[in-house]
């Protein structure tokens, strides 16, 4: 077994949890969090992350998709309303092509992107209202320190190990008071304990599943308060559900999904339904003063 020290919590008392692809997944007996046992394979993971990644996924091109993104930002627009109103500055990391900044873009926000495929931000950047889309990472994107208002995180998080740069970049873009938005699987959720090697979101890329716990004790050591915690429920459909199943084939329900969308007519398979599976959201206000000392 392993020795390699959570990314999460820094403590090194990994638990064997499963294999996917050749990758042993390890939880973390003190935090909780599911991780990499051994370094992550970089160049593998780049290989993942092609120009056709958001196309395999439907961002750019599937009405459908389209519609369950932009329902989705709309529901978190709202929480993140009552929690404010905290100004219109709002930036989405791992932005895509762009679904969700339009809708923000729609509903009055002031909207920029940062977005690592180049092909993606290309798209995300024709939508309307889309003030700017950084290709890159958000550490190297040009944006003012202490200036934005709301910063969300959709399925990214759990991309990047370790996050404590990420989340120290994004304390030092808000405004204090400012939120960050997060929606991430929930590596310590009954569905990952069950399902192990078969749970919907074990993939190659995914190096780091938060507890909420941790990523709680995350945003705190990085200067954040946490002010909204809960299931992430998402819009999506069976067609969303099915294009997961054949980019993933391990996952629970898989061949199923892959005969609904050969046999089920297009309105059923393009119905909007709410949906969680292990994810958590976590909405955590900037506090005034800095990031505490990390212990
Ligand atoms: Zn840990």
């Amino acid at each position: 077994m392993t020795m390699r020290r959570c990314p999460v919590c820094q403590t090194c008392e990994p638990r064997e949890f499963c294999t996917h692809a050749g990758v042993p997944f390890v939880r973390c007996a003190s935090c909780q969090s599911l991780y990499y046992g051994v370094e992550p394979d970089w160049t593998r993971i780049a290989q993942i992350y092609r120009d056709d990644y958001h196309r395999l996924r439907g961002h750019s091109d599937n009405p459908a998709v389209e519609a369950a993104k932009r329902a989705t930002m709309l529901r978190y627009l709202r929480l993140v309303g009552r929690l404010g109103p905290p100004g219109h500055r709002f930036i989405e990391v791992g932005c895509s092509a762009g679904a969700g900044l339009a809708t923000a873009a729609a509903a009055g926000w002031d909207v920029a992107g940062v977005e690592l495929s180049a092909a993606a931000a290309e798209v995300a950047r024709q939508r309307p209202g889309v003030r700017a889309v950084y290709t890159g990472r958000l550490e190297e994107a040009p944006l003012a320190d202490g200036q934005t208002d709301v910063i969300a995180l959709f399925d990214v998080l759990e991309h990047i190990d370790p996050p404590q740069g990420t989340l120290a970049t994004i304390h030092r873009l808000l405004r204090p008071g400012g939120l960050v938005l997060i929606v991430t699987p929930d590596g310590g959720s009954l569905s990952a304990r069950l399902l192990k090697a078969h749970w919907p979101h074990l993939f190659v890329e995914h190096v780091v599943l938060f507890s909420r716990r941790a990523l709680r004790r995350c945003l705190e050591t990085a200067g954040f308060q946490v002010a909204r915690m809960g299931f992430a429920w998402k819009r999506i459909n069976l067609d969303m559900l099915a294009r997961h199943a054949t980019i993933h084939p391990h996952v629970v329900g898989g061949a199923l999904l892959r005969t609904f969308r050969r046999v089920l007519p297009g309105p059923l398979l393009r119905l909007d339904i709410p949906f969680n599976i292990g994810e958590f959201y976590v909405i955590a206000r900037r506090g005034r003063t800095g990031a505490r000392p990390h212990e």
